[in-house]
């Protein structure tokens, strides 16, 4: 018996149990897979799941020890500079993309899962899984042929695109398989003049993007026509070096491949992310273009907003219906990424050329304005994730932040071992609160927030009510308790 069984180490998995055992939930987590995966994956590691992790045991430094600090996206129309695109005026400690092979982030948070005291169980598969009101079996079948069946409270499904905790539940996998062939070469290139800027050539017959991954190692991808093969065919060094020379990167060589791969892009997400004891996390839940980046950092944001308050409800802190607003939360998370995703593809590979023209020209003059800059840093970052419609929201002060948004990591704020909101307060208000709900309040109260004498911020850092008099967040916490009990 375990309280919650994760299915999938993965990187979401990981993230998963890993904030689970830091509010003291015990988890297992097992895999199928012998060993964790060895390829470069998803290669970026945005602002807002930086400060994520930072919030988490063991903080953020490994991560960026590991990783290079990436400021600048520069895009060419061919091989003519047209617009930049500069991180660093996102409002965050951590205004950069980090870039970091999925290998070397699933390694480290293997290392942090090993610190808390778990190990990711391999070689061993989920066959099947039955959920009922009161809990989950789950029959695992392992490498010598055994099989276990374990009883647990709650199951999640990080289990990927192919999902069997998916297909359990019946969830559909709804969306498309887009028409395009692309492909992927984890090489090394000399003759990079950028730094550790990432490049994105859009060219007439197609784009090519270079991310720097670091000691002259470089992702290239770049669209091609769709094979008519069942899947996208792989490419060789002399495809990705003429993809180079065609498309603006001239002068670039490419030598010693780490990783070459083919690979179509899927637009897919459920629309109920929990199924009664049962939840689905990561690409389990949702998959699509990887323009953006966003994949990964979306599934790691879905394990921290659930695990916080699966924390809650198993401590008895919380009631069970606040787990009902990980799907609002997150599905409109993934319904914007999706979107996102979807329109940066569809531009970056407009095939017509006058369209092609006018979309250089909007670019390049949208992108001339600070404001369109910081907006799109901002949303690339994750640092524009929130929850306007949450059910979770609470009232708010007028003129401060709204419920649901984001609150800029508070300095001084402690890696917290339970789940508990965070009292930002003027001097004397909080000790009342913090007395009458010493299990659902961190102990000690942060400065306030402007607009409002208290605000409270829930523990995965989201604003969830504000004012100026006590019994409106007092209020607040007897809701979190008592949450569909009175329903
Ligand atoms: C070529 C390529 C390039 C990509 N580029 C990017 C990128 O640039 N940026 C980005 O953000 N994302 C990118 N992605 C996507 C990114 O890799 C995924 O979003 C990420 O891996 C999702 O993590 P996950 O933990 O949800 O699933 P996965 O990483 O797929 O992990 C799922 C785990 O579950 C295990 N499993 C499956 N079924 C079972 C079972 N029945 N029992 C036990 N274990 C099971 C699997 O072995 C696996 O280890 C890319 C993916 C690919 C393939």
């Amino acid at each position: 018996m375990c309280q919650v069984l994760v299915v999938g180490g993965g990187p979401v998995g990981m993230t998963m149990a890993s904030e689970l055992a830091r509010y003291g939930i015990s988890a297992r987590i097992v895999d199928k897979a012998p060993a964790r995966t060895d390829k470069s994956k998803a290669l970026v590691l945005w602002s807002r799941t930086l400060e994520l992790l930072d919030d988490g045991p063991g903080g953020a430094d490994a991560f960026i020890s590991a990783g290079l600090v990436t400021r600048t996206i520069r895009i060419f129309n061919a091989a003519e500079p047209m617009a930049r695109l500069d991180l660093d005026s996102v409002a965050s400690p951590f205004p950069f993309a980090l870039m970091l092979p999925q290998s070397e982030t699933e390694r480290l948070l293997e290392t942090r899962l090993a610190g808390q005291g778990i190990r990711v169980e391999r070689n061993v598969e989920v066959t099947a899984i039955d959920g009922s009101a009161a809990g989950v079996t789950a029959v695992l079948s392992h490498a010598d042929g055994s099989q276990e069946t374990v009883q647990a409270d709650w199951l999640i499904g990080c289990d990927g695109a192919h999902s069997l905790v998916r297909h359990s539940v019946g969830a559909q996998f709804e969306g498309e398989t887009l028409a395009s062939d692309w492909v992927l070469g984890d090489v090394h290139l000399t003759g990079y003049r950028h730094g550790s800027d990432i490049e994105v050539h859009w060219h007439r017959e197609g784009v090519l993007i270079v991310f720097p991954i670091g000691s002259d190692r470089f992702r290239v991808i770049a669209d091609c026509p769709m094979a008519a093969t069942a899947q996208a065919p792989v490419p060789d060094m002399a495809e990705i070096q003429s993809l180079i020379d065609r498309r603006g990167a001239a002068g670039l060589t490419a030598h010693d491949p780490v990783w070459l791969a083919g690979f179509r892009i899927n637009d897919r997400k459920v629309s109920a992310y929990r199924h009664g004891r049962i939840f689905l996390a990561g690409d389990a839940a949702h998959i699509h273009s990887p323009a953006g980046g966003q994949g990964m950092n979306t599934g790691m944001q879905d394990a921290i907003n659930l695990a916080w308050k699966l924390a809650m409800v198993a401590h008895g802190t919380g009631a069970d219906a606040l787990l009902d607003s990980y799907t609002p939360e997150r599905s409109a998370v993934g319904d914007r990424v999706l979107a996102e995703a979807g329109r940066l593809t569809k531009v970056a590979t407009l095939r017509n050329p006058l369209v092609q023209d006018i979309r250089n020209w909007a670019f390049h003059t949208i992108l001339g304005f600070a404001a369109a800059r910081h907006a799109a840093a901002n949303t690339a970052s994750e640092l524009a994730v929130h929850y306007p419609h949450s059910p979770l929201n609470g009232p708010t002060a007028p003129g401060g932040l709204k419920a649901g948004d984001r609150v800029p990591p508070v300095p001084g704020k402690a890696c917290t071992d339970r789940p508990v909101f965070t009292l930002c307060a003027e001097a004397g208000i909080a000790t009342d609160i913090i007395a009458a709900h010493p299990d659902l309040v961190a102990t000690a109260a942060l400065p306030p927030l402007p607009g409002a004498a208290l605000s409270l911020v829930r523990p995965d850092g989201y604003l969830a009510a504000s004012g100026d008099d006590p019994a409106v967040v007092l209020r607040y916490l007897d809701a979190v308790r008592t949450l569909g009990r009175a329903g």
